[in-house]
């Protein structure tokens, strides 16, 4: 089965990791610093925490925005489940703004009509890579007093008006999984230019407590540490984060591979009928961590099932997430955003990562043409 996405791991990757496990320090140590510096540098921010993985990023943004019971935050139904339970970890309460039908990415318009007195802050997904209209987000944050998170886990390397994903909101997160577009195996970032984020952040990351002079009521001494918050063991590990240093050395080949092989998807699928390939921005760069297509005049499940029968991994990104039976049992059985139903019924992830070969692109193709004009 070619997957829809994939990890790609190399000898000097793999040296990396090795060398942290020969070294003093395998859970914090300074390759932790060396990464966080790394992505941040890369993304243009000013501060950024590595943490366990890309919800708990989601969930130390959150914290740090200061989501409490009562609060409402906007986000996209198309998305992955994190993005809305970040907010319920909060008890915070997530209100779905409906997509934009031609870009998948939630609709400014819609967030205007979801705001209400409640409503303390927003996060956009740039789902596959393609940057949210970030302009008419910040513009309505700033009218609400909105704190904006961008959950940017498809979006290292995306490019919204000439700045990278990161450097635009309060908050940015990223996640390290292995399909995303570089992984440490689990792991994730929250980056931001704020220090009093930074050092919420900071605080949540490990059990709330601080060893810092500035930060706590009183010391009483070398051995002494206060808790200050309610936080968390969601630090990440030294070995982790020395495969993310490496694997940082390789982003830009990596987006530079995907980035060709969407438009060779493109040039193949846009003159099918059966087909809607993805919106292009004029004015963003994607990093296309996804490749998603619409089939039209035809029963999805079917072409999916063909598809997978064929050895194709595809998948479908994403089920809205107010179906999820949680989700419908916490209060969302009435929720509609008909944008979103309509794409899932017709969407599907086809392969898309740096390792795909030219040959493996074309039996994709091929497979997707013969199935489609064959249904
Ligand atoms: C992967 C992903 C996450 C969660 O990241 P993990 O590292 O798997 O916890 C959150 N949001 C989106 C949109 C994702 O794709």
């Amino acid at each position: 089965m070619i997957p829809y996405s994939r990890q790609k791991i190399e000898e000097d990757d793999i040296q990396a990791v090795v060398d942290v496990l020969r070294s003093d320090y395998i859970t914090t140590g300074p390759r932790i610093a060396e990464f966080e510096k790394r992505v941040a540098d890369y993304v243009g921010a000013g501060y950024a925490v590595a943490v366990a993985n890309g919800t708990a990023a989601l969930h130390a943004a959150c914290f740090a925005a200061g989501i409490a019971p009562g609060d409402e935050v906007i986000t996209t139904p198309i998305t992955f489940a994190a993005s809305a339970n970040c907010i319920m970890y909060c008890g915070g309460r997530p209100v779905f703004a409906d997509i934009d039908p031609k870009t998948y990415n939630i609709d400014p318009e819609d967030i205007k009509r979801k705001i209400t007195d409640k409503t303390k802050a927003v996060i956009p997904v740039h789902l596959a890579g393609q940057p949210c209209d970030m302009d008419a987000i910040q513009k309505i944050a700033e009218e609400y007093h909105l704190l904006v998170i961008e959950d940017g886990a498809h979006a290292l390397g995306s490019e919204y008006k000439g700045k990278r994903i990161g450097s635009i909101s309060d908050m940015t997160t990223f996640s390290f999984h292995p399909v995303k577009p570089i992984t440490t195996g689990e792991g994730g970032i929250i980056v931001t230019d704020k220090e009093e984020l930074y050092q919420k952040l900071c605080l949540f990351r490990s059990h709330g407590i601080t060893r810092e002079d500035s930060l706590m009521t009183r010391n009483e001494g070398p051995w002494f540490y206060q808790q200050m918050e309610l936080g968390y063991n969601y630090r990440i590990t030294d070995v982790q984060c020395a495969l993310g240093c490496s694997q940082m050395n390789k982003l830009d080949k990596f987006l530079e591979r995907r980035r060709e092989l969407a438009r060779r998807y493109h040039r193949a699928f846009q003159d099918c009928p059966d087909i809607i390939v993805p919106y292009q921005l004029h004015d963003a760069n994607s990093g296309w961590h996804l490749y998603i297509i619409q089939v039209l005049h035809c029963d999805r499940k079917n072409v999916f099932e063909t598809l997978r029968e064929k050895g194709i991994g595809v998948n479908v990104h994403y089920i809205p997430v107010y179906y999820h039976p949680y989700y419908r049992e916490h209060g969302y059985q009435e929720v509609c955003c008909p944008n979103a139903e309509k794409l899932y019924e017709q969407m599907i992830s086809i392969p898309l990562h740096p390792s795909l070969s030219n040959g493996q692109q074309d039996y994709i193709i091929q497979t997707i043409k013969d199935t489609l004009g064959n249904l």
